[in-house]
């Protein structure tokens, strides 16, 4: 060899003072790292998980990519600001240290390798997607705390048995009808949902993922063999009172309620508001009054204590004030947690319709725009969201979801399980949604618990 002895790579040192210096920021960045990483590891052991300056610190990261000036979060599936918020996430899970990708769905992936990649995985996750207007938890807390959780895991050098994977779901909130991503997941989505699905302003899902560079036929490859997923636990707000009036800090979802919307119309004729009639008017939105009386006793005859019912759109045509509406198009929303029940209100309903067509002169006709099954978590998953709330001291109850969420697709799929977190007064889909600090810690504690019960236990 010229020159001299060959010296180990690690001796060959270069001695110049800018070598040096630069050797001494390393070195000093080295320690400060691995004194944080002692420091962050005593933190951990001391209270045992999840760091709440974190979780608050992505929120209001996340809480700024699509707000508006009135303080609400515009993140609707595929627009602008969702695909911001998925590169943003992807990239925070990059640098938590979990492998990303993305589906055929633009589901947003981070996956924490196990001991055993064969072994049936477990999924958690939620979606942040929002409502136009919305605040700034809803699923994205589910999918934040997720991120939290995996980091813990990951930095105390953690290796799960099987592999651990959070999602992000893409249009939960139904710009394109919602569930798009855990239905593409549970092999739910047909080439028709594709072509037919549009948003409100009448923009078609081809055409809007199309312009952003993704194939919507490959939203049909999403689709996971049900062997691969062992289980799924998702953290939401409760987007209900229950928790916040009874002072509470985690619900274990034990059922998540089914739901079905029609749309309904009612025609009849459109004539002139002074010179026809009371008697001789077919007055289709007379109808929908008559309809919406009738709810109460029909949720009395035949629903059950936690059926709920609502009309939450209606329009008239020609919609003008001095015109009798020849038209009524109206929405309903029913919910129970028992299929059966969902089913004998739906038979009430068509009933009562047809009455009340007959006593008005009116014809109705309605279509079914979802039925979604009602779903019960799995016995073990929520064992082991029970024992973790218990551990953890927290004031939990169990408890049904009233609104719909991923968890019910995926259902179909793998066993699941859902964890709340209290909203303050219940209120949800608005910048006033709001959960305290200490409830979104618990909530995050619990999931942590879940997760190391059901990734770590005897392989
Ligand atoms: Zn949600």
């Amino acid at each position: 060899m010229v020159g001299g002895t060959r010296l180990p790579r690690w001796r060959r040192r270069n001695t110049t003072p800018q070598a040096l210096a630069a050797r001494g920021a390393i070195a000093n960045s080295f320690w400060h790292r691995v004194a944080r990483a002692l420091w962050v590891g005593a933190m951990l052991t001391q209270e045992s998980g999840v760091l709440i300056d974190r979780i608050s610190g992505d929120l209001k990261q996340l809480a700024e990519i699509g707000r508006a000036d009135d303080g609400g979060v515009y993140r609707m599936a595929f627009s602008e600001a969702d695909m911001r918020g998925k590169d943003w996430l992807e990239q925070r899970m990059r640098e938590a240290g979990l492998e990303t990708s993305r589906d055929g769905a633009c589901n947003v992936i981070g996956r924490l390798p196990g001991r055993n990649s064969e072994a049936p995985m477990l999924l958690i996750g939620s979606h942040i997607d929002t409502v136009p207007c919305a605040g700034i938890l809803d699923g994205t807390l589910g999918v934040l705390t997720g991120l939290e959780c995996l980091r813990v895991l990951k930095e105390n050098g953690r290796e799960p048995n099987c592999d651990i994977e959070l999602i992000a779901f893409s249009d939960e909130e139904g710009r394109f009808g919602g569930m798009f991503g855990s239905q593409a997941l549970a092999g739910q989505i047909t080439p028709d949902t594709i072509h037919s699905a549009a948003d409100p302003a009448g923009e078609r899902l081809e055409d809007v993922m199309k312009g952003l560079g993704l194939d919507p036929w490959e939203a049909l490859q999403a689709r996971r063999d049900p062997k691969t997923i062992g289980g799924y636990l998702e953290l939401h707000i409760e987007q209900g009172p229950v928790l916040s009036r009874n002072e509470e800090q985690v619900g274990v979802v034990e059922a998540i309620t089914g739901l079905f919307k029609w749309s309904i119309t009612f025609s009849g004729e459109p004539n002139h508001a002074g010179t026809t009639p009371m008697m001789m008017r077919r007055d289709a939105f007379m109808g929908v009054a008559d309809f919406a009386h009738e709810v109460p006793r029909i949720l009395d005859e035949n629903g059950s204590e936690l059926s709920r019912a609502t009309i939450g759109r209606v329009e008239l045509t020609p919609g003008s004030p001095n015109t009798v509406p020849g038209e009524a198009t109206f929405t309903i929303d029913i919910r129970d947690t028992d299929e059966t029940v969902m089913n004998e209100l739906a038979g009430a309903i068509r009933k009562a319709l047809s009455a009340i067509a007959r006593r008005r002169g009116l014809r109705f006709q309605y279509q079914v725009e979802s039925w979604i099954k009602p779903v019960t978590c799995d016995a073990r998953l929520v064992e082991c969201v029970e024992a973790a709330a218990g551990e953890g001291g927290f004031r939990y109850r169990k408890m049904e979801s009233g609104a719909a969420h991923d968890a019910q697709i995926i259902a179909s799929v793998c066993p699941v399980a859902m964890i709340f977190v209290p909203s303050v007064e219940g209120k949800s889909h608005s910048p006033a949604e709001w959960t305290a600090w200490d409830d979104i810690e618990a909530g995050a504690q619990v999931m942590l618990g879940a997760i190391e019960r059901l990734g770590f236990g005897p392989a």
